[in-house]
C-alpha cells in the first residue's frame, strides 16, 4: 500500500445517507487510526454483510458473504487478516491461511448455529447413518468441520449437495436451510435441529402486515428463515443473492428479511429503492465494533489458533466447497 490514505472526512461521502453526522464525529478517530494501522501492520480487513456501514463501507478491504470471505480469504496477500465477522467466519480465515495472523476483535462473537452441535454429535450422526455424506454448513466450528465429508453455505448448499450424486444426505446444523434446501431437490436431507437466533423470528404473519403497510413491497427473505417465512417471500437467497437480486431486478419497494446491517450496506448502492426496515440484530456480529477493531490491530489481540490435527481434516472440507 502506498500513497495517502483517504481522511474519515472523505469517507463519509460513502456513509453520510445512513450515519447521521453526530454519530459519526464519534467514528472519525477510530476510522483514521485503522487506516494507518493497517498499513503499519500490513493488515486487511475482511468484513460480513451484516457488519455495520462504518466498518462495511469505511474500513474493510474484502467485504460479502460467508462464501465470497471464504474464497477471498483464500487471494490474501497481508500478513494479518482481521474478520469483522462472528468467531467460525475467523476459523475459515485461519483454516485457508494457515501460516497467516488471523484475529478476532471480540471473542465473544459467536452464532447460535455454531453452538447448536459439536463435533461428538457429529460423530453420532455418522454412527446412526452408516455411508451418508455430511454436509455441514460453514457456521459451525472447526471440530464440526473436522468431522464432515463437504462444507456448503446458504448460496452454494444446493449445488454441493447435488454434486455428491448421491440419493440422501445428513446437513448440518441449521434445520430450516436443510427444509428451504429440500424443497428444491429431488435429494432426500437428513437434517439437525440448529437454528439462528435472528432468522427464526421472522413469521408469515410479518411477511403479511408488510405487504399490508407497503403496498407493492418486494420481500426477500435468507434460506435460515422457516420455511412458511420463505414460502410466503417473493424470492429466498444468501446475502449475497439477495444483494444481487436488489442489483439486477431493482424492484421500487423492499424489504431484506434478514440482518439489520444488510439493509444499510445494500441501500447505500441503491438510492433509488425504498428500504423498509423490520430487521432482526445479530447480537453476536454487534460486538464487532472500530473500537475494537483498532485494540485487535493495536495489541494484536484475539489470535485464531486451531489445533493442526483438526485444522487439516476441517480445511479439506472447506476446500472441497470451494472447487466444487
Ligand atoms: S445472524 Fe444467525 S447465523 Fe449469522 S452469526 Fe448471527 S446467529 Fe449466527
Amino acid at each position: 500500500m502506498s500513497g495517502a490514505l483517504p481522511s474519515a472526512a472523505s469517507l463519509y461521502r460513502r456513509v453520510w445517507r445512513v450515519i447521521p453526522p453526530g454519530e459519526w464525529a464519534a467514528f472519525s478517530d477510530d476510522i483514521e487510526a485503522i487506516l494507518a494501522l493497517k498499513r503499519e501492520r500490513n493488515a486487511v480487513i475482511l468484513a460480513h454483510n451484516y457488519q455495520t456501514p462504518e466498518i462495511f463501507h469505511c474500513v474493510a478491504d474484502i467485504v460479502g458473504d460467508s462464501l465470497a470471505l471464504a474464497r477471498k480469504a483464500m487471494t490474501v496477500e497481508a500478513q494479518v487478516i482481521v474478520l469483522a465477522g462472528v468467531h467460525f467466519m475467523a476459523e475459515t480465515a485461519k483454516l485457508l491461511n494457515p501460516n497467516k495472523t488471523v484475529l478476532i476483535p471480540d471473542l465473544g462473537a459467536g452464532c447460535s448455529l455454531a453452538e447448536s452441535i459439536t463435533a461428538q454429535d457429529v460423530r453420532l450422526m455418522r454412527q446412526r447413518y452408516p455411508g451418508v455424506p455430511i454436509v455441514t454448513y460453514v457456521n459451525t466450528s472447526a471440530e464440526v468441520k473436522a468431522e464432515s465429508d463437504i462444507c456448503c453455505t446458504s448460496g452454494n448448499a444446493k449445488a454441493i449437495i447435488e454434486s455428491l450424486g448421491v440419493p440422501r444426505v445428513i446437513m448440518l446444523p441449521d434445520e430450516y436451510l436443510a427444509h428451504n434446501i429440500a424443497a428444491q431437490t429431488d435429494v432426500e436431507i437428513i437434517a439437525w435441529q440448529g437454528h439462528c437466533e435472528v432468522h427464526e423470528r421472522f413469521t408469515p404473519a410479518d411477511i403479511r402486515e408488510l405487504r399490508e403497510n407497503h403496498p407493492g413491497v418486494t420481500v426477500l427473505a435468507h434460506p435460515e428463515c422457516p420455511p412458511d417465512v420463505v414460502a410466503e417471500a417473493d424470492f429466498s437467497g444468501s446475502t449475497a443473492a439477495m444483494s444481487d437480486y436488489v442489483e439486477t431486478q431493482k424492484p421500487p419497494r423492499v424489504v431484506l428479511m434478514t440482518e439489520c446491517s444488510m439493509s444499510d450496506n445494500v441501500a447505500l448502492a441503491h438510492p433509488d429503492v425504498e428500504f423498509i426496515r423490520p430487521c432482526n440484530l445479530c447480537p453476536h456480529m454487534k460486538r464487532i465494533t472500530l473500537a475494537n477493531i483498532r485494540s485487535a490491530l493495536e495489541e494484536n489481540r484475539h489470535i485464531v489458533t486451531i489445533d493442526p490435527c483438526v485444522a487439516e481434516r476441517a480445511r479439506w472440507a472447506v476446500e472441497r466447497m470451494l472447487f466444487v
